[in-house]
């Protein structure tokens, strides 16, 4: 799901005005009299004053379910009723069909079924009148201009909601900004700093505590203990996010909890990067066939996309276009102007890497490193031009060629929702010519539909199969290399202090088992 933030917008009002003004040069050169259009606005209802904060809940959703659940925490320690919608089912998803407009991508389904699914069940089971969950309620969601269908998301809602009888309905913006005052009152939802940092420290207190358990979940003795832990440490959080105190000590007491979990390590298990479209990937329910789930009970170590990646992207083709538009730019005062926009994304990129790799010390996830986001546009450019945008842009490609490049995974699952412009045209055909080049590219595109769970299943095995034996591979030549067998490799590893779930070995390639073998055998 395309999803461009205007936290860090351009002056588009200054832009529309220049384009008018040249639109009107060039009619007055022609001799063409020009007739003021009328065009069709959708009047999406938006009003919610202050007043109605404490009467009013708001409902949202769409991340992890640990990202959702830290979100509505964090709103709430900040005066908030904020509740999360449930992962998208395949109901939701017949729901979105139901009422939702024919050719949508798979994705519009899920989530604007899901919004209309909780409101008729609020209708028809708990048994509230329909204006009273009009009055009471509303959603929020993020916004976008985009090449893509999200740019036409809030209609989507619109069309849903009306025509399953909830006319009146209010869907906001993250970028509605100042178009919800009302009449002088004071907003309901302030889209301010207060607001934004609560989000963000829901979003990536969620990526670090997801990346924990991915990292240790493949490899613990005692199944079903690190998600007994996770869920333990998700509850101190959320206390912690609604008391609006400070979250690194309840980090840190995660930590311990973490750390004290018996691992194996020296398994060779096959790492699967999962990348794709946004809300595919990052979903874990039916709209992926709960993917991430699949993998691990197949055996794989899976390596997921953190939603903090997704707003460096942001920031950095709010940057990449500033930097251009900046060369363009002819009088002083637009070059200043410029300049401090290109310094502020510059250190909003630095904040959110220094708020991430805070939470993610506190909580024990070293050497976890975010993306760079201009290392995947430079290895990416030659196959994707990086003034594409829509869906992933150039991420998709850059990820791939960087996981054969650098030995990230055994295998890359991109996740294409059914429908979806900008991943089908990467998934079958940009990936293609990747894979081309980089032979040694285990790359495997599946299609969500939500009716297809078997057939993708099915090809995940395959692709698996490949995995395993390269995954196995890596760790025999590792042992081959130091002259230890598997044993002496355990007891050795057994007798070492300090290594525990906190401590990462060197990579020197995909394998976890044989980057360990490498880095205290060699
Ligand atoms: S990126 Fe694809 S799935 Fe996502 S909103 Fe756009 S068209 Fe739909």
């Amino acid at each position: 799901m395309q999803n461009r933030s205007n936290v860090f917008q351009v002056d588009f009002d200054a832009v529309e005005k220049e384009v008018r003004a040249f639109e009107q040069q060039q009619a007055d050169e022609l001799g063409i009299e020009s007739r003021a259009q009328k065009h069709w606005v959708d009047e999406n209802p938006r009003s919610f004053t202050k007043s109605q904060r404490e009467t009013t809940t708001v409902l949202f959703g769409g991340l992890t379910m640990m990202q959702d659940a830290f979100i509505q925490a964090a709103c709430s320690g900040i005066g908030y009723r904020f509740q999360a919608l449930d992962v998208p089912d395949n109901a939701a998803m017949q729901v979105g069909k139901e009422f939702g407009n024919r050719g949508q991508c798979n994705p519009t389904y899920f989530t604007v079924g899901n919004l209309v699914k909780y409101l008729i069940h609020l209708r028809d089971d708990k048994g509230i009148d329909t204006q009273t969950i009009i009055d009471n309620y509303l959603f929020t969601t993020a916004g976008a201009c985009g090449p893509c269908r999200f740019g036409l998301y809030v209609t989507e809602y619109r069309k849903a909601l009306r025509d399953a009888g909830f006319e009146g309905f209010r869907v906001l913006l993250f970028q509605s900004g100042g178009g919800i005052n009302q009449g002088g009152e004071e907003l309901g939802l302030s889209f301010d700093k207060t607001f934004f940092r609560a989000m963000f420290r829901g979003i990536i207190l969620g990526d670090v505590v997801n990346l924990m358990g991915y990292r240790l979940r493949p490899y613990e003795k005692h199944a079903g203990e690190v998600n007994e832990v996770l869920s333990q440490c998700k509850q101190r959080l959320i206390e912690t996010l609604q008391r609006n105190e400070n979250i690194i000590s309840a980090l840190k007491a995660c930590k311990k909890q973490l750390l004290s979990i018996e691992l194996d390590r020296l398994q060779a298990k096959p790492k699967v990067s999962v990348i794709g479209e946004f809300w595919a990937m990052t979903t874990e329910g039916d709209g992926n066939y709960h993917l991430q789930k699949f993998l691990e009970q197949e055996g794989a170590e899976v390596d997921i996309q953190p939603v903090t990646n997704w707003t460096l992207y942001l920031i950095w083709a709010q940057l990449y276009d500033a930097r251009l538009q900046f060369k363009l730019a002819t009088g002083w005062k637009q070059k200043l102007k410029l300049g401090k926009f290109i310094l502020l994304l510059k250190l909003a990129n630095r904040v959110m890497a220094m708020w991430f790799n805070r939470y993610a010390k506190a909580i024990g996830l070293t050497d976890y490193h975010l993306a760079d986001m201009q290392s995947l546009a430079e290895d990416s450019h030659d196959f994707y031009a990086n003034e594409l945008r829509g869906g992933e842009g150039h991420m998709e490609v850059g990820k791939l060629i960087q996981a054969v490049k650098y030995k990230k995974a055994h295998l890359v699952l991109s996740v294409k929702p059914f429908g979806c412009m900008p991943s089908s045209g990467v998934s079958d055909g940009v990936q293609s010519l990747v894979t081309g080049q980089y032979p040694d590219a285990n790359f495997l595109a599946i299609e969500t539909s939500g009716d297809g769970a078997v057939n993708v299943y099915s090809r995940v095995q395959m692709a698996l199969f490949k995995a395993r034996q390269k995954a196995q591979q890596e760790v025999d030549d590792a042992l081959t290399n130091c002259g230890h067998s598997l044993e002496l490799a355990r007891q050795s590893l057994a007798q070492r202090r300090g290594v525990c779930g906190d401590w990462m070995p060197d990579h020197v390639t995909a394998s976890t088992a044989a980057n360990i073998v490498h880095t205290l055998l060699d």
